[in-house]
């Protein structure tokens, strides 16, 4: 059995007896004698023993300076005194000194024995003091990772706390890339000493294919691997860099989670040596504890993101955009910079999501999401509120014509047709900006100001980027009250209706009557829709609200008719986008007509140009399906969209209403006189009839007439009227244009 033995004796002959006995007993010992303080010190420093033998009293050393040497070192290994003068006393005091045995020269019958016991209860020492190792390494690095803020730091901890247990040179970690295609070097290492950045920069510029290198191999096999001397291995392709960094034993071990290879972890040693499988199952083991570590940050940090971000376009969300603001505030404050807040919302955005479905409208915003990033510089944040509300904060600015110069920006990109699905969008947003620290100073108040100057776009009609004013707080205060005072004027029924007559122009007779929904407020008196219908529309409130115009309408028109021959005029109602949301509108009209007996076909709903444009198969089944019932449509304001004509030929649509702002300068605009003619041609050619709005003067109403239209509704012929008014009229009629 080999024995590495040191002997500490003055005397060469006793050594040799030593050796002699020990021979006997079966062991080959492997020995080296000392005499002196410093050739033992040499000697442990040199080698590794596995037993010391050390002479009580010596002529320039003792027994008990060398126990004393060796355990200073921290070196445990068997130590016995072998003497010949020892007495019991002395005996004592060495075991108390931390000898683990005494001998008699002469009584070598107790020497065997004494070795063999020693030399087991060492090796068990041993053993437990690598458990306790293994297990210390187990529980920090647990911890350490565990604690470590992102899966990076985690690996950096990991890989220090085994080189320095394990005593390894460096160590890196490598990441399977997302495309599962190679595994790349990640930027957690660590080094003890050395000059190894050649060698990491060496290892960064890698990629490894499964089964390619360490990492690879690793990788691909999901088992450790040991290489004796990276510098003569045929599959370590860093060779050259390992030589010249001094790496020379390394070993690899994954980093798993199930089937998953999370990462692989890659220890160098300074010599070469043979595989260790102790150290093998030690840093297996701290792998396999950091596999359920990453595996729980991994999700850690999912939910994390999930916490701060918008689901649908991955844009962050109001929790991280207000901490962004607080951020890029602090920051700002520090180096006496602007930050600007702008708040963006959708101009058409519900009529996109009742038309197209959700399907189509959740394609819309991530593509609108994809449209904002690309307006702002790296740093400033994009936002998404909710539904089609969006948020930039334009950090570190200088000046605040940047911010003008963004939104700007914003704007014409959004003018940029969508194409969604085989659908072509337009789109418009209004913006509302606010600046700190000009406007506010706190989050807060700039949220508020924000918010404040976007209605300020939107009751501007949209498509525009309002900057915040001081005087905005007021009015929009006034418009929550607005929103407020509305649905109390449900529940109250303050509203009514007014009807405009629509005189054909070949008979001029009252062809329809449109009616014309009034809001009798308790304080303001008559309210015009322009003043609310846009506020209705906004908060859904709009749906109640057309339900009881239509029923209101259809009640009070269901028997009015012309004195002179008992024809009924046609009745005409305003539907509200929003209306068809659902296939709702079908079912309200159908009751409405049920309920109160009206004829479906004298029937006229007036609908917008941008609702037909969305070209949603939805609204367009709808209107089919009243149009079965002998219900018409017409479209309003015909001229604001960019429609064309031809795709009205497969509705049920009865006539287009010219919008006021075509009929206002004619015949003197000539381009607007244009239009009108171009409109009327079109119209006609497609079996569709023309009504012009906003008739006041007689020059319109002669040039209308001259060019073929159909009917004409405005104050030239009279004003919208009470019903009762109206019925007035139609029985006595009127002197014939
Ligand atoms: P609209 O459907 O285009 O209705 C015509 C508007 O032009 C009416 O305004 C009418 O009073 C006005 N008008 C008529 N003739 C003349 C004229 O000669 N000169 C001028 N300057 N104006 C004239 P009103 O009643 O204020 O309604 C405004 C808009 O409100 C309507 O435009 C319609 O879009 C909406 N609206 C009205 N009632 C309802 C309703 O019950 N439901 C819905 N959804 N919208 C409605
Ligand atoms: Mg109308
Ligand atoms: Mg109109």
């Amino acid at each position: 059995m080999p024995l590495r033995a040191l002997i500490v004796e003055d005397s060469e002959d006793d050594a040799l007896l030593l050796v002699q006995h020990l021979r006997e007993g079966g062991y080959a010992p492997r020995w080296r004698r000392v005499d002196t303080p410093e050739a033992l010190a040499a000697a442990i420093e040199a080698e590794e023993w596995d037993i010391v033998f050390a002479d009580y009293t010596m002529p320039r050393f003792s027994g008990t300076r060398a126990l004393a040497l060796i355990r200073e070192r921290g070196l445990d290994m068997p130590f016995i005194f072998v003497s010949g003068t020892i007495g019991e006393e002395i005996a004592v005091q060495a075991m108390k000194s931390g000898a683990h045995d005494y001998v008699m020269k002469n009584n070598t019958k107790r020497l065997l024995p004494a070795i063999e016991r020693e030399l087991r209860e060492a090796q068990l020492r041993r053993g437990r003091k690598r458990a306790e190792e293994a297990l210390r390494l187990l529980q920090t690095v647990t911890q350490a990772a565990a604690e470590a803020g992102d899966v990076p730091a985690a690996l950096t901890v990991t890989l220090e706390k085994v080189c320095e247990t394990a005593g390894c040179a460096l160590g890196q970690a490598w990441l399977p890339r997302a495309d599962g295609v190679a595994i790349e070097c990640s930027p957690a290492w660590y080094s003890r000493g050395g000059n190894r950045v050649g060698f990491r920069t060496a290892s960064l510029g890698f990629a490894f294919a499964p089964g390619e290198g360490l990492p690879g191999r690793v990788w691909a096999t999901r088992q450790p691997a040991w290489v004796s001397d990276v510098t003569q291995d045929d599959n370590f392709p860093r060779a050259p860099f390992a030589r010249e960094a001094g790496l020379k034993a390394a070993l690899g071990v994954p980093v798993t989670a199930g089937e998953e290879v999370l990462a692989v972890l890659e220890f160098f040693l300074d010599k070469p040596r043979p595989q260790d499988a102790q150290t093998v199952d030690l840093v297996a083991g701290v792998a396999a504890q950091l596999g359920s570590v990453l595996q729980r940050k991994r999700a850690e940090e999912r939910l994390h993101y999930l916490a701060h971000h918008d689901a649908l376009t991955g844009l962050p969300n109001r929790v991280l955009f207000t901490d962004r603001l607080k951020q890029a505030l602090v920051e700002a404050a520090r180096r006496e910079r602007l930050v600007g807040v702008a708040f963006l919302d959708l101009d058409r955005f519900k009529t996109i999501n009742d038309s197209l479905g959700h399907g189509i409208g959740d394609q819309f915003l991530k593509a609108v999401a994809e449209r904002l990033a690309r307006c702002v510089r790296e740093g400033d944040t994009v936002a998404r509120l909710a539904g089609d509300e969006f948020t930039l904060i334009l950090a570190d600015m200088g000046h605040a014509d940047h911010a003008a110069h963004v939104t700007q920006k914003v704007l014409d990109s959004l003018a940029q047709p969508f194409s969604v699905a085989g659908h072509e969008l337009y789109t418009s947003a209004s913006l509302g900006v606010t600046l700190y620290p000009l406007d506010d100073g706190d989050v807060e108040g700039l949220l508020r100001n924000a918010d404040i100057a976007m209605y300020r776009a939107k009751e501007r009609g949209g498509n525009t980027c309002e900057f915040y004013a001081a005087d905005m707080t007021a009015k929009a205060q006034a418009r929550l009250a607005l929103e407020n005072a509305l649905r109390r004027a449900l529940e109250r029924s303050e509203f009514l209706l007014h009807y405009q007559p629509v005189v054909d122009l070949k008979s001029g007779r009252i062809a329809g009557i449109e009616a014309l929904v009034r809001w009798r407020h308790p304080e303001r008196g008559l309210v015009p829709p322009a003043e609310f219908v846009p506020v209705a529309e906004e908060t859904g409130l709009i749906a109640r609200l057309g339900e009881w115009v239509l029923r209101e309408a259809c009640e009070q028109c269901r028997r009015c008719e012309h004195g002179a021959d008992g024809t009924p005029p046609r009745l005409a109602v305003n539907v509200s986008p929003r209306q068809f949301q659902q296939g709702s509108l079908l079912k309200t009209v159908t009751r409405a007509l049920e309920d109160t007996g009206f004829d479906p076909r004298r029937l006229d709903l007036e609908i917008t140009e941008t609702l037909l444009m969305q070209n949603a198969e939805s609204v367009l089944a709808a209107m089919r399906e009243l149009g079965q019932l002998g219900v018409r449509f017409s479209v309003d304001d015909f001229g604001t969209g960019y429609s064309s004509l031809a795709y009205l030929k497969h509705l049920p649509i009865g006539h287009v209403k010219i919008d006021r702002s075509f009929v206002r300068d004619i015949p003197a605009d000539t381009n607007d006189a244009a239009i009108v003619t171009a409109i009327l041609s079109m119209a006609h050619s497609l079996g569709i009839q023309v009504i012009a709005e906003g008739v006041e003067t007689e020059a319109q109403f002669e040039f209308l007439r001259a060019r073929g239209c159909d009917a004409i509704q405005g104050f030239y012929f009279s004003p919208p009227l009470p019903a009762e008014e109206l019925a007035l009229l139609l029985k006595v009629g009127r002197p014939p244009l």
